[in-house]
C-alpha cells in the first residue's frame, strides 16, 4: 500500500504513523526524520538544513526529492510505504508522480489529518521527546514519567516563534495539495482533532481497510 499522509504540524501525523506501520507492515518515511539525523550528524548538508528548520521553513525541493527518491528506492519499500511530511509542495508532489511513474507504482491514499492551528499551537508548544527512545511525550496531555522528566528535550523548531512559520508554509505551499489530490480523487479526510489518539486511529483504519 503507497500510502501519502498529510497534515499540518502537530496534527499528530507521527503518532498515527507508528501504528499504519505496525497494522499494514509498511516503512515510515518522514523526510523531517531523514533531515533531522542529518543535522545530529553535522555534515554540511545537515548545517545547511539547519538554517532553514530553525526558521520554520521549507528546505529546497530540489534537495528533498532527491533524499525521497534515494529512500523509496530501498528493498524495505516494496510492499509500500507511508510518506510522512512529503510531500509539501506542488513541485514535489509532481516529482513524486513522475518517480512513482517510474516505477511503476501508483498512490493509494492520501490521507489529511485535519486539525485547526488553535489546537496545533498547544499540542506543538508542550511536545518534549526522549532523545534516547524517540518517544514522544506532550507536557499537559501526556507527561513524560518523573525519571525521564530531566532528559526529556524540545524540539529546536516546536516554538510558538517558529511554529507561526511552521504554518504560514503550510498554509501557503502545502495547503494546495489538498485540492490536488482532491483532483485525481485520491484525498481521503481525517478529523484529527475530536476524541483520542486511539479513536483516530481507528478512524484511519476503517479508511484504510474499506
Ligand atoms: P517535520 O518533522 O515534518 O515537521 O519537518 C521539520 C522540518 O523539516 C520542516 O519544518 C522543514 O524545514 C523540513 N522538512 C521536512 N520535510 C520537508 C519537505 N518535504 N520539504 C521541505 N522541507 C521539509
Amino acid at each position: 500500500m503507497d500510502l501519502i499522509f498529510l497534515g499540518p504540524p502537530g496534527s499528530g501525523k507521527g503518532t498515527q504513523a507508528k501504528w499504519i506501520v505496525d497494522g499494514f507492515g509498511i516503512p515510515q518515511v518522514s523526510t523531517g526524520d531523514i533531515i533531522r539525523a542529518a543535522i545530529r550528524e553535522g555534515t554540511e548538508l545537515g548545517q545547511e538544513f539547519k538554517s532553514y528548520t530553525d526558521a520554520g521553513k521549507l528546505v529546497p525541493d530540489e534537495l528533498v526529492n532527491r533524499m525521497v527518491a534515494d529512500r523509496l528506492s530501498r528493498d524495505d519499500c516494496k510492499p509500500g510505504f507511508l510518506l510522512d511530511g512529503f510531500p509539501r509542495t506542488v513541485v514535489q508532489a509532481e516529482a513524486l508522480d513522475a518517480l512513482l511513474a517510474e516505477m511503476s507504482r501508483a498512490l493509494d491514499h492520501v490521507l489529511l489529518l485535519e486539525v485547526a492551528d488553535i489546537v496545533l499551537l498547544e499540542r506543538i508548544t508542550g511536545r518534549r521527546s526522549d532523545p534516547e527512545t524517540g518517544r514522544v511525550f506532550h507536557i499537559k496531555f501526556d507527561p513524560p514519567p518523573p525519571e525521564l522528566a530531566e532528559r526529556v528535550i524540545q524540539r529546536s523548531d516546536d516554538t510558538a516563534e517558529v511554529l507561526n512559520k511552521r504554518l504560514e508554509e503550510y498554509h501557503a505551499k502545502t495547503a494546495p495539495l489538498v485540492p490536488y489530490y482532491e483532483g485525481k480523487g485520491l484525498l481521503r479526510r481525517i478529523e484529527g482533532a475530536k476524541g483520542t489518539p486511539e479513536e483516530i486511529r481507528d478512524r484511519i483504519f476503517a479508511v484504510l481497510e474499506a
